[in-house]
């Protein structure tokens, strides 16, 4: 996605033409930017083989899916419509994990049905509960176990998931007692450690720390799994300043750890994989201008993607033909949700506008479309695969209809 002149391209085609074809507001993945990052993503840890799960969290579009599953990874479900489309989507089951706090009865008893790779357990309750059923089935299930490493993944807050006030996985005492109590059982094996410490990760310090922390505990338990899953979280710039994550650094980390304790490793990225890969196309409505600001009131809004209002995350907003006068003023991009926090971003100066203009809020490919609602009663957008020249259409957007 790049300008030609003054016009925003997504491959081959003129971002405006697509807008005024399909409508407003509307999601435009790039289908070679996700391939793209699929073989970046392979070729950075070729070395250790891992396995690949794509995190259906982040992006749940069954031709997106299918994308993943042609590529040959696998994927990190969090429900059973996760695992359904997944699979849907012909990832073999041995290359699915399901995690998640709150699996219920039903989630358990249909992820063994498939005969999944593993059940990433995260609290005792749910250990006794994968027992029960697998017990009933007369089925051993292998099963991971996730520690909560208690580290802070130095991101936002919000989506930090490894310290001991978060609610996942288990501490190290429990994770003691499960694999004591569960080692010789003829239903739970236990066959991997799990962790992810949270999402939009840029540093290495936290991933070093995880290790460090994993390995030890390894030492400690003197219990051999086939799986070490070090979860996902690698960070992507939606900022152009924003830290890179130092990938060579974090493999020779992963590296080592792999030399020394022969496990396979496991991956769950979403982000990293199609968080830059998308825009949301969107036009003007109205532009309000008052003394000390211009409102750019625009059709897209907290429902069609909430990032901005849920976490104050930031997305880089590019106009689809760019004028070269910049207007010296504030700028509140804002949908028109009745909420305040239906603002996507605060601008000190911007290009010039004009009402009926259209813009591109830019890396919404992960937790984008899978976030949206329908608050204030809108139909959610539809959702465009561009291949160079082609449009194809991935998801139609929602009617009136549809939804009252
Ligand atoms: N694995 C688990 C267990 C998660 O909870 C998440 C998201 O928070 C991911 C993987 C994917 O994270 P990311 O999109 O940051 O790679």
């Amino acid at each position: 996605m790049k300008y030609k002149k003054s016009k925003y391209y997504i491959e081959n085609i003129d971002a405006l033409k697509i807008a005024k074809k399909y409508g407003t507001p509307i999601y435009c993945y790039s289908k070679n930017k996700i391939i793209r990052n699929i073989i970046k993503f392979k070729n950075n840890f070729e070395s250790i083989k891992p396995l690949i799960c794509f995190s259906v969290k982040s992006n749940n579009n069954l031709q997106i899916l299918k994308l993943i599953q042609q590529y040959q990874l696998g994927a990190d479900v969090v429900s059973k419509g996760e695992l359904i489309a997944a699979l849907k989507a012909g990832i073999p089951s041995k290359k699915i994990v399901f995690s998640g706090v709150g699996k219920t009865a039903d989630e358990i008893r249909y992820a063994i049905d498939k005969n999944i790779l593993l059940i990433n357990a995260e609290s005792e309750s749910e250990i006794i509960n994968i027992n029960y059923i697998a017990k009933n089935k007369r089925r051993p299930v292998n099963v991971g176990l996730r520690l909560n490493p208690n580290i802070d993944a130095l991101t936002n807050s919000k989506i930090s998931t490894g310290r001991n006030i978060d609610k996942f996985g288990l501490n190290e005492k429990t994770i003691f007692k499960l694999i004591n109590k569960y080692k010789n059982s003829k239903h739970i094996k236990i066959k991997c450690l799990s962790v992810h410490i949270g999402s939009q990760i840029t540093e290495l310090k936290p991933y070093a720390e995880m290790i460090r922390c994993v390995s030890k505990f390894i030492e400690k338990i003197k219990y051999h799994f086939d799986y070490i899953d070090f979860g996902g979280g690698m960070g992507i710039q939606y900022k152009n300043n924003d830290k890179k994550l130092d990938y060579k650094k974090y493999l020779f980390l992963v590296k080592k750890f792999v030399n020394k304790y022969r496990v396979k490793i496991i991956f769950e990225p979403g982000r990293s994989i199609i968080g830059n890969t998308a825009v949301l196309l969107s036009k003007i409505i109205y532009i309000k201008k008052t003394n000390k600001r211009n409102f750019v009131i625009i059709d897209a809004a907290m429902n069609d993607l909430i990032r901005p209002a849920l976490y104050g995350s930031y997305h880089k907003i590019v106009p689809l033909k760019k004028n070269q006068q910049i207007v010296n003023k504030l700028h509140n991009f804002v949908g028109p949700i009745c909420e305040t926090t239906d603002q996507f971003s605060v601008l000190k100066r911007y290009f010039k506008l004009n009402d009926k203009d259209f813009l591109a809020i830019c890396d919404v490919g992960a937790y984008g479309i899978v976030l949206s609602s329908n608050y204030n009663l809108r139909p959610r957008p539809s959702e465009l695969m561009i291949d160079k020249s082609k449009v194809k259409l991935i998801s139609r957007r929602e009617t009136l209809k549809d939804i009252i």
